[in-house]
């Protein structure tokens, strides 16, 4: 929506007052960040009857996700994935990783659930494909009859499928590629299937790109039992989040401005004014009488570490806990890191108060927040810090994640909905 009155704009300083230049809009509740966290928030604003717009300038963490989700979204927001294409249901046991892990989960796509490895559930085929590079059946058999007690039998195949180019596949074209023709891959998993005695196989994640669940209910409706392990990189379940999460933005009709926001003011009357660069080049000035900050940790874009540890959009302090202690502004990044860990480190968790978004109506979510506060609405630690553990995964054991992110961000909108 376009002007707020000429008299907002003098009192403004140079660089917003160029940017009003450019255009001028305005939301109820404004949400920067197009994450996990940011998405929920703006479906709850816009759930409880606010005008909401989002500002991203890209993808963040969400979108490296490995598929499977650490805590359980709330209701609605699960409600809008599947309606963007993207369902979430239980997990039943641990689920197999694509680098030799196994972890519970909370909740994955059905064609990741389906790759749970129970401890009674016969001979599974854990099925290569040859081309494809970073899914070694023969050494995941291997890593996962490590974590996995015994009862389970795993056996190990490599595919070659018609027209493999002579370089190989890329993750996202195969599964481009078999997301237009699910069929193709019918006749070799059955094949090896019937040659290995297994009842059911589990593939790397390549099943289906934007449609995602198409290939695997289309193979599952032939009567294929095949499902997909979780992660990979490049991470195709973070693409498809990604999508769906785009989707569900379209679909509840919020307004999403590509760009970064890269400058913030509180007005006189109470708005929140950010300045955002789109993705153009071209400056734009959002005002919003309530703003949710969800732009991430140091993935996603919301803190940085250099020079110091920096809050990227409105400046407030970064807190962090190392060595059991607590820093608020802890200023240089690597004084704080433990050298000998090879676990997650303090500074990963580094983030941001709610407390010092001293302005009403700025609420925070996701893992852009510290996890050194009390988290309103979950009664618990605000935890939803990246959770990278040494190999830069989500670590199930933490109460970080996909389910907690959407979570806080989901109660965060709701809140701005209300203050707006
Ligand atoms: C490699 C990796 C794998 C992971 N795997 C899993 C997993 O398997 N399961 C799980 O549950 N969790 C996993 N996690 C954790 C999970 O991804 C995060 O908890 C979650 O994505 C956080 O969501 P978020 O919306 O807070 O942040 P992000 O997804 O990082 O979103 C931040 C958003 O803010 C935007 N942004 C930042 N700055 C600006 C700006 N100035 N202006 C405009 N926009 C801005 C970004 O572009 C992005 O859209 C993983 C994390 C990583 C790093």
């Amino acid at each position: 929506m376009l002007s707020r009155g000429l008299a907002r704009v003098k009192a403004l300083p140079r660089a917003f007052r160029a940017a009003y230049l450019g255009a001028m809009l305005d939301a109820d509740v404004l949400v920067i960040g197009g994450g996990v966290a940011g998405t929920a928030a703006a479906l709850a604003a816009a759930d409880g009857g606010a005008r909401v717009a989002l500002v991203r300038r890209g993808p963040g963490a969400s979108a490296l996700a490995a598929g499977a989700w650490i805590g359980e979204p709330p209701a609605a927001f699960r409600t809008a994935l599947a309606a963007a294409g993207l369902d979430l249901e239980r997990t039943p046991a641990p689920l197999p990783l694509a680098d030799g892990r196994v972890l519970p989960f909370d909740m994955a796509p059905p064609s990741h659930a389906a790759a749970a490895l129970p401890d009674d559930d016969g001979a599974v085929l854990v099925c290569g494909i040859a081309g494809l590079p970073g899914f070694r059946p023969h050494a995941l058999v291997r890593l996962w009859h490590a974590t996995r007690p015994r009862g389970l039998t795993l056996r190990s195949a490599s595919l070659l499928l018609p027209a493999t180019p002579a370089a190989g596949w890329a993750a996202a074209s195969l599964a481009a590629r078999i997301e237009h023709d699910p069929m193709l891959l019918f006749e070799p998993v059955q094949r090896a299937l019937d040659e290995h005695d297994c009842s059911r196989a589990v593939l790397p994640a390549v099943l289906g790109l934007h449609g995602h669940p198409h290939a695997w209910e289309t193979l599952r409706s032939a009567g294929l039992r095949v499902s997909e392990a979780v992660g990979g990189t490049p991470s195709i379940p973070g693409w498809r989040l990604d999508g769906a999460l785009l989707t569900a933005l379209r679909q509840a009709g919020i307004q999403v401005v590509a760009g970064r926001a890269r400058g913030y003011r509180r007005g006189g009357g109470g708005e929140h004014t950010v300045v955002i660069e789109e993705t153009g080049g071209q400056s734009v000035t959002m005002s919003a009488t309530a703003l949710v900050l969800a732009t991430g940790s140091f993935v996603g874009g919301g803190i940085k570490a250099k020079p110091a540890l920096t809050e990227t959009v409105m400046g407030l302090p970064v807190h962090a806990t190392a060595a059991g202690r607590h820093f608020r502004d802890p200023g240089d990044a690597l004084a704080l890191t433990v050298h000998e860990r090879t676990g997650r480190q303090p500074l990963l968790a580094a983030g941001v108060m709610e407390a010092d978004a001293d302005e009403a109506g700025v609420f925070i979510a996701g893992a852009v927040r510290s996890d050194s506060g009390a988290m309103a609405g979950t009664g618990g630690r605000s935890d939803v810090g990246v959770p990278i553990d040494a190999g830069g995964r989500g670590d199930a054991g933490s109460r970080s994640g996909l389910g907690h992110a959407a979570a806080d961000g989901w109660r965060a909108g709701l809140a701005a909905a209300e203050g707006s």
